[in-house]
């Protein structure tokens, strides 16, 4: 069943947000570095099925993989850094779990028995963790939340089984902890860490590496009392200190000793020194921006940033490319009026509509779009951001006042509305305005058909690409010549004509609209195409 895989479990303790999903992400990259396959797990304790159905504000932004999972952005990360492509079980919560044991119950599968969380649960937690991993060298597995936490539980009962099942040779955990400062005693604090620890062995499971975090480099005493309360060698207990950009996490980390140790922990001794040219010229060129440009995202998800996350990770990997520096003007679209827009957009560049969900907020976004579009300014749009495009566009320049998205209720001329029915890998998919939310929408990776001559076609310089999607509404094709007869280019397309991928604007500097999420696919070795060509066309 399990061949020589070898397993990390990557937990956390003392608060949340350390960073657990960047150490894990960086921990990955630098084993591929050293010639290994890698493949990137998270579970995550909480009962939504996925996190497809949260606010972006409490959770920050959801992650599409190329096979359509709705997954938590930490498998954002573990893509930007190992270029490996996240699939749909490599993201499973309780809530998942849960509804994979109650059907099998219903069908009878447990018949006779007591259906319980341990070995019920825990069981499949295990089969989760072990499918499809045949084909590498290391899986990472991370847990979600912190140790202590009730929901966690089960998570951590199956790790420990499924390394008492495997091994230790080929299994270790890795624990990431807080080291705080505390100014008025001018010390930075160890004992969190220890308590942690405690926590973690009082559940069954001995941590073999510690990263602890601090913001400041911790002395070599401090270390050596943490390892002798926690049962580690000081070399296994790592600091991870704040950095300059998240991008030099796998350089620090590999100057920490941390993908060193991790390989001594599986007796590994020969591994190759791992190739760091990538990570140290994307940090150099980061660090060493040629000019700075100011950009507006106009959005109502602002409030946390997370909600955003692949889109200013993808202006920072076009920073990258064209040696700028992207300043990012945060714009509540709640907020915008008339009346203070001037103001708002005084030193901005380039303004950015990103994708979004409901009428709240839409007239500020449509604002921000009719400002771009009449003083020539750089507009990308991005989803909800393309819909809202063409909606400014028909009520300004086609005289289709009433237009609107089916999405906000009934109006006269829904430019953009519900798709009933599609083509998916030769099957139809259809929806319904009563279907369930969660799940059901136009999701992952389609294909799309740049047209001939069109900007589209000159940034991605070919002329079939593939992206990502997540929503639930379409252009209506039903307008496109009322689209057309105003400078509106129909670029990109559904191998069948059917579904609208990219617009564009004909005499503007740059006005590119697109229906699917190209953050998503940007690496900081391979930033995406679009986001290149707007940052050049921001400072131009
Ligand atoms: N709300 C729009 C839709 O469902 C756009 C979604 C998005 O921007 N991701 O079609």
């Amino acid at each position: 069943m399990i061949n020589n895989t070898r397993f990390i479990f990557i937990t956390g303790g003392v608060v949340s947000s350390l960073g657990k999903g960047l150490a894990s992400a960086s921990l990955a990259a630098l084993l591929k570095a050293r010639g290994f396959k890698v493949r990137l797990r998270k579970l995550d304790p909480y009962l939504n099925v996925d996190p497809g159905t949260m606010s972006p504000m409490q959770h920050g932004e959801v992650f599409v993989t190329e096979d359509g999972a709705e997954t938590d952005l930490d498998l954002g990360h573990y893509e930007r850094f190992t270029g490996v492509d996240a699939k749909i079980g490599d993201n499973v919560t309780t809530g998942k779990i849960y509804s994979t044991l109650l059907q099998k119950e219903r069908k009878g599968d447990y018949l006779g028995g007591t259906v319980q969380v341990i070995p019920h649960v825990t069981n499949l937690i295990k089969e989760f963790i072990l499918k499809d991993t045949k084909d590498v060298d290391f899986v990472l597995c991370e847990i979600g939340g912190t140790v202590g936490d009730i929901e966690g539980l089960p998570f951590y009962e199956a790790i420990r089984q499924l390394s008492y099942e495997i091994g230790h040779a080929r299994s270790i955990f890795i624990h990431l902890t807080l080291v705080p400062y505390v100014a008025s005693a001018r010390e930075l604090k160890t004992k969190p860490t220890q308590h942690s620890v405690k926590e973690l062995r009082s559940i069954g499971i001995q941590p073999d590496i510690l990263l602890c975090r601090a913001d400041r480099e911790i002395p070599k005493k401090e270390l050596q009392k943490i390892a002798l309360f926690c049962n580690l060698k000081p070399e296994d207990v790592i600091p991870a200190l704040d950095v300059k950009t998240i991008y030099q996490a796998p350089i620090a980390y590999h100057e920490k000793g941390l993908d060193m140790q991790v390989l001594k922990a599986f007796g590994i001794e020969d591994a190759k020194e791992p190739d760091l040219s990538v990570w140290n010229k994307i940090v150099a060129n980061i660090n060493n921006p040629q000019r700075e440009v100011k950009i507006a995202i106009v959005g109502k998800y602002i409030k946390l940033r997370d909600a955003y996350k692949s889109i200013t990770e993808s202006f920072v990997h076009a920073g990258i490319d064209t040696n700028t520096k992207v300043k990012i003007k945060w714009i509540n679209s709640r907020l915008l009026t008339e009346e203070n827009i001037e103001e708002k957009m005084q030193d901005i560049k380039g303004i950015l509509v990103p994708g979004g969900f409901g009428i709240d907020g839409i007239e500020g976004k449509i604002l921000a779009i009719n400002y771009a579009r009449t003083h020539n300014i750089p507009f990308f749009g991005i989803c909800f951001g393309m819909q809202l495009a063409l909606i400014e566009i028909a009520r300004s320049l086609c005289k289709l006042e009433d237009a609107s998205s089916g999405e906000f209720g009934e109006c006269a001329h829904p430019v953009i509305d519900l798709m009933t029915a599609w083509q998916k890998d030769q099957a139809t998919e259809t929806r319904t305005a009563t279907n369930d939310l969660g799940g059901t929408m136009r999701l992952g990776s389609y294909p799309c058909n740049l047209v001939k001559d069109t900007m589209a076609e000159k940034i991605y310089a070919k002329s079939n690409i593939t992206e990502r999607h997540r929503h639930r509404y379409e252009v209506n094709l039903n307008y496109k010549t009322n689209f057309e007869k105003v400078g509106v280019v129909f670029a990109g397309m559904s191998p069948d004509g059917n579904l609208t991928e990219i617009i564009e604007l004909k005499n503007h500097k740059f006005f590119v609209a697109v229906q699917f999420h190209p953050e998503l696919k940007s690496r900081p070795f391979s930033p995406h195409p679009i986001f290149c060509a707007f940052v050049r066309a921001c400072y131009e």
